[in-house]
C-alpha cells in the first residue's frame, strides 16, 4: 500500500508539472481566522460544561437536520443511539464525493474547512468518541493538502483536548461512498459494502460502535447550536422544512452549489437561484439526485424537492445533485450512460448487481428496448441486492419507460 501510495505521489507531481492536473490548494480561512471570528468556543462552551450533552441532543433533534449524503436518516438520533452503544465509539467522516454531479462538500470544505472540523468535534464530543477517521476523496488533491495543513495547526493548537484523528484517502471507487464499504476501505480492505444488521452504529469501524456522517451534516451543526435548531426550521417550502445545499449542473445559466430551502420545486431553482435554463435550452427533464436518483420529465419540475417527496415518482433527492436537461438531451442517452456507470462501478460482491448492471447495460443499448425484461430485471436488482447502488441502479432505466416513451417508440 506504501509502494502504490508513493508511486500516486509521483504521478500526481508529474501530472501538475506538466500542466495535466489542477492541484490548485484552497485559500481557505485558516485556524486563526476562524478562531478570530468566534471559531471553536462553541466547542470549548461543550467540553467546559457550558453547553450540556443533553441541550446539544436535543438541539440536534429538535432541528431535524438528517444525514445529508443522501440515506436521511436523522442527525440527533444517530448521535443518541451510538452515544447508547459500549465504548470504545469511533467516528468515521465520509468526503467522498462520489455521486455524479455533486459537488457540495468540495464547495464547503474549500471555504470554511474549521466549521465543518468543529461540528465533527463537536459530535466526536456529543457522542463519546475516541478517534474520528476523515475519509476524503481522492481526487480532491488541493483539498487534501490544505485539510492537512489546518488538522497540523490545530493539533499544534488546540482549543480543548483532541480525540485521536485521521484523514484517510479513498481511491476512486464511487462504492466506497457506502458507509460500510467506507469502512472496509478505511481498515485497508476492498470496499465492499456489508451486509446489515449489524448496523455501523452498533458493529461498524474495527468492530466497534461508530458514528458515520456525511461532510454536510456536520457542516451545520455550529450554526445549528449557536442560533438555535428554530432558525434551521425557520427555512422551508411546501411544507417542508429545513435547507438543501443544491448542486446544480446542465443547461442552466449559472450552475454551482445553491443554498435553498428543503421542498423548494426545480423550477423555482432554476428560476431563483440559475438565473434560469440557458439561452436557446428549454427544460426537457432533470435527475434530481445524481446517477441514483432517478430521472423526471419537466411536466414533474413542481414537485417539492426534499426527502420523501419523489418516492410516489420513483425517485429520490439522495445528495441533492440536480442534472438539468434541455431539449437538446435525451433521456435515453442519459439512462445509457449511467447504466455504463453502475456497471463499471458495481463492486462485483452480489449477483443481481453484478450481472444485473451489465444485462441492463446490454439491453438499453439495443435500438429497441425490451421492456417487459427489463422491468423484470429492474424488480430483482431492487428486492436482492445487497446495498444502494444495485438497488438504485434501475431507477434512470425505469424513468425512461414511464415518463419517456416516446424516445422509445
Ligand atoms: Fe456490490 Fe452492487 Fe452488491 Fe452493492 S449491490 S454489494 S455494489 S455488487
Amino acid at each position: 500500500q506504501r509502494q502504490i501510495a508513493h508511486a500516486t505521489a509521483q504521478a500526481v507531481q508529474a501530472a501538475v508539472a506538466q500542466g495535466l492536473l489542477h492541484d490548485e490548494v484552497p485559500q481557505a480561512p485558516g485556524l486563526d481566522t476562524y478562531r478570530a471570528q468566534g471559531g471553536y468556543a462553541l466547542l470549548q462552551a461543550c467540553v467546559n460544561g457550558t453547553r450540556p450533552v443533553e441541550d446539544v441532543l436535543k438541539a440536534m433533534e429538535d432541528s431535524g437536520l438528517r444525514g445529508l449524503g443522501g440515506a436521511g436518516f436523522p442527525a440527533g438520533r444517530k448521535w443518541r443511539i451510538v452515544r447508547e452503544q459500549p465504548a470504545p465509539r469511533l467516528m468515521a467522516v465520509n468526503i467522498d464525493e462520489g455521486e455524479p454531479g455533486t459537488f457540495k462538500d468540495r464547495h464547503y470544505l474549500e471555504r470554511d474547512p474549521h466549521r465543518f472540523l468543529e461540528g465533527v468535534l463537536i459530535a466526536a464530543w456529543a457522542v463519546g468518541v475516541e478517534a474520528i477517521y476523515l475519509y476524503l476523496r481522492d481526487e480532491y488533491h488541493g483539498c487534501r493538502t490544505m485539510l492537512t495543513r489546518e488538522l497540523a495547526a490545530l493539533q499544534a493548537n488546540p482549543p480543548v483536548p483532541l480525540p485521536h484523528i485521521e484523514l484517510r484517502r479513498g481511491a476512486g471507487a464511487y462504492i466506497c461512498g457506502e458507509e460500510s464499504a467506507m469502512i472496509e476501505s478505511i481498515e485497508g480492505r476492498r470496499g465492499l459494502p456489508r451486509l446489515r444488521p449489524p448496523y455501523v452504529a452498533q458493529v461498524g469501524l474495527f468492530g466497534r460502535p461508530t458514528l458515520e456522517h456525511n461532510f454536510e451534516t456536520l457542516y451545520w451543526v455550529r450554526d445549528i447550536l449557536e442560533r438555535g435548531p428554530q432558525w434551521f426550521t425557520s427555512h422551508g417550502r411546501h411544507g417542508r422544512q429545513g435547507l438543501r445545499s443544491f448542486s446544480v449542473s446542465g443547461r442552466v445559466k449559472q450552475p454551482g452549489v445553491k443554498l435553498a430551502p428543503a421542498g423548494i420545486t426545480l423550477r423555482e431553482l432554476i428560476d431563483e437561484h440559475c438565473g434560469g435554463m440557458l439561452d436557446g435550452h428549454t427544460l426537457y427533464a432533470y435527475l434530481p439526485g445524481g446517477a441514483s436518483g432517478g430521472i423526471l420529465p419537466a411536466r414533474l419540475a413542481d414537485v417539492p424537492l426534499d426527502f420523501d417527496t419523489l418516492q410516489p415518482h420513483g425517485c429520490f433527492i439522495g445528495s441533492a445533485a440536480i442534472i438539468v436537461l434541455s431539449q437538446h438531451d435525451r433521456a435515453v442517452d442519459a439512462a445509457r450512460n449511467l447504466m455504463r456507470f453502475f456497471e463499471a462501478e458495481s463492486c462485483g460482491q452480489c449477483t443481481p448487481c453484478r450481472v444485473g448492471t451489465s444485462k441492463a447495460r446490454a439491453l438499453i443499448e439495443a435500438p429497441h428496448w425490451d421492456t417487459a425484461l427489463l422491468a423484470e430485471l429492474s424488480q430483482v436488482m431492487r428486492d436482492a441486492s445487497i446495498c444502494g447502488l444495485g438497488q438504485a441502479a434501475p431507477n434512470p432505466v425505469d424513468g425512461v419507460i414511464r415518463y419517456f416513451p416516446e424516445e422509445l417508440a
